[in-house]
């Protein structure tokens, strides 16, 4: 996928706080850093919505390049992928199978790979594919977003097959058939799913950077009897990294998604849309 080269420029200085870099190594380096501060990593390779069945190889073919990197270098990292980016606007049939042999790797590495969710004309697809590698790989987890009006049945759905899921607000824009449209409501499912995914799931993720939320999950493990070794927090790079080195240091478990490529443009618009004063900081540079 190719970027808007006059829009790259404008928001490179915006980017480089939530990207890792150009080149797995790249990656590698910040999750060695993390892990310097008792922090585990989430890496992923940059890019989503490939239209040909060779970049869609050599996206599956970078990931496995990445496995074994993670592995002989000892990092304390799993691994994200976006089905989009194996292949799925292409075919069903391609995605699973690029994806299944990024799992299959993972699983001879002992280790662990979060589907991403997308937007909502994927999660059907997502979860479709999800469910039949999961089957034989276990280690195969996904994310869930709050936003949408049907993750209540699919974190039922997921808990009862003992799969861990990462719950997340939701980054896309969506409509009302699918999705709430207020903040309130998204942030109340949030608290809603957490607490079941905390109860009953199999080492749920809770991903937010609201301070509020991350004080209730604390809260509600304490009372409930959750132990801290059942569950983690995650973090995007580059956001409350002072809130994430006091939670590893209270000693919950703490994993930062580190994205690493240069097709960053989509990501890069996605944080600069969750929070305004990111688009006055765009704004300043450009003047400056
Ligand atoms: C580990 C991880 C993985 C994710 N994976 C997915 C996924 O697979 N699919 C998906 O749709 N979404 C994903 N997201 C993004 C998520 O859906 C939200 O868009 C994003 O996390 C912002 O929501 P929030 O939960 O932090 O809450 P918000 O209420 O939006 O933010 C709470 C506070 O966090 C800070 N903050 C939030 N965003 C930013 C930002 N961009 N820059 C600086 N500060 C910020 C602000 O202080 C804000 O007040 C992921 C998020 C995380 C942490």
């Amino acid at each position: 996928m190719s970027t808007t080269p006059a829009l790259s420029r404008i928001l490179a200085p915006f980017a480089k706080r939530y990207i890792a870099g150009t080149d797995k190594q790249d990656a590698i380096n910040a999750a060695r850093s993390l892990n310097s501060s008792g922090i585990n990593a989430a890496i992923d390779n940059l890019g989503e919505n490939v239209t040909t069945p060779e970049e869609a190889a050599a996206s599956a073919g970078e990931y496995l390049g990445l496995l074994d990197l993670i592995a002989s270098t000892g990092v304390r990292a799993n691994v994200s992928l976006k089905l989009t980016h194996m292949g799925l606007d292409i075919s069903e049939k391609l995605a699973f199978e690029n994806a299944g042999a990024v799992v299959k790797k993972a699983h001879a590495h002992k280790n662990r790979i979060r589907f991403d969710m997308e937007g909502s004309r994927y999660t059907q697809k997502t979860i479709d594919i999800f469910f039949k590698l999961h089957k034989t790989f276990p280690n195969a987890g996904i994310a869930i977003q709050s936003a949408l009006l049907r993750s209540a049945e699919d974190v039922k759905r997921l808990i009862a097959e003992g799969a861990s899921v990462r719950l997340v607000k939701g980054a896309y824009k969506e409509p009302p058939e699918v999705a709430f449209q207020d903040k309130k409501d998204v942030d109340a499912n949030f608290e809603k799913l957490m607490r079941e995914l905390l109860l009953k799931g199999n080492m749920p993720a809770i991903a937010t950077h609201d301070e509020r939320l991350i004080n209730v999950a604390k809260e509600f493990a304490e009372t409930s009897g959750i132990g801290k070794g059942r569950f983690e927090f995650e973090f995007l790079l580059g956001i409350k990294r002072d809130l994430q080195k006091r939670l590893a240091s209270e000693g919950w478990n703490v994993r930062v998604y580190c994205p690493y490529g240069s097709d960053w443009l989509p990501y890069t618009l996605r944080r600069l849309r969750e929070r305004k004063e990111n688009v006055w900081f765009v704004l300043r540079n450009l003047l400056d």
